[in-house]
């Protein structure tokens, strides 16, 4: 039976790289997102169904549930950085509060929304996969914090759904080339650095990330829940 794989953020970087793996399976994907031409392009270029939502309005989030009889995969990953630079102490309390909600609402209420809005029509024995970030294990400010929430509540979820044969899990990459993400942070010094503290010499590509979330989603991997499995290149995160 061909399964039905819901990605959200699927139009740009790792969620595109995760959509075309799967549509690549004959999985019947949907991606999400909140700019239509994006998903216009992504629809036409992978032959994937498309829906504007954002992921953390629940509202919207009800409204891509309505458009769904049965979905077998859940992708979480939707999300992103608002900005690194606001979190300092001493920052305006104003930008501060808003910076913290605009993290924790893009890369923690996104998540558990759209898997709220979905769980009626989660299939037995399907997969929910997560993007988390190794951010979350090297005190990232808002973003860090939310991104190890996230890893916190797929410990519920995986113990949630388990009876039903669902697995939940995180996948954390590291610093991933060539997506929207860093496009508007990221120094050359501070790239060098970030391929410099891996093994292997180089950043990740969103295929690097897409290939394990296909694993995760897949048979052989029924065994495996309530996980984390970090995609960096060995990196240990810096203190
Ligand atoms: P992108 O910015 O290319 O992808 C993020 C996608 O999420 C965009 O397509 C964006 O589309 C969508 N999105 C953001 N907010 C929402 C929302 N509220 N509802 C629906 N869609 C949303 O970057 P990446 O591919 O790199 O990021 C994908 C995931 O990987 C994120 O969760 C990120 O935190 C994580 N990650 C990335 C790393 C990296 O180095 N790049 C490292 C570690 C983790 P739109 O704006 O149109 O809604």
């Amino acid at each position: 039976m061909t399964r039905t794989v819901v990605v959200t953020g699927g139009g740009t970087g790792i969620g595109r790289a995760v959509a075309a793996a799967m549509a690549a399976d004959g999985d019947d994907v949907v991606v999400t997102g909140r700019r239509q031409a994006v998903l216009d392009r992504v629809a036409a270029e992978l032959g994937v169904r498309a829906v504007c939502c954002d992921a953390a309005d629940p509202a919207q989030a009800e409204a891509l549930a309505a458009t769904l009889e049965r979905v077998d995969v859940l992708v979480n990953n939707a999300g992103g950085n608002t900005d690194f630079d606001r979190d300092a102490p001493g920052a305006d309390l104003k930008a501060l509060a808003e910076n913290w909600r605009a993290n924790l609402d893009a890369n923690l209420l996104s998540a558990v929304l759209t898997t709220a809005a979905l769980d009626g029509k989660l299939a037995d024995g399907g997969a929910i996969v997560h993007i988390g970030s190794i951010a979350a294990d090297k005190g990232a400010g808002a973003y860090g914090a939310a991104k190890a929430a996230l890893a916190s509540w797929n410990i519920d979820l995986a113990r949630t759904l388990g009876p039903r044969g669902i697995t939940s899990n995180v996948v954390a990459p590291g610093y991933i080339a060539s997506t929207e993400f860093f496009r508007d942070f990221l120094t050359d010094q501070r790239r060098d650095s970030l391929i410099a503290a891996t093994n292997t010499g180089r950043a990740g590509t969103p295929e690097d990330i897409a290939a394990t979330v296909r694993f995760l989603a897949s048979p052989g991997a029924r065994q495996i829940t309530g996980q984390v499995v970090a995609v960096n290149g060995g990196e240990w995160p810096t203190r």
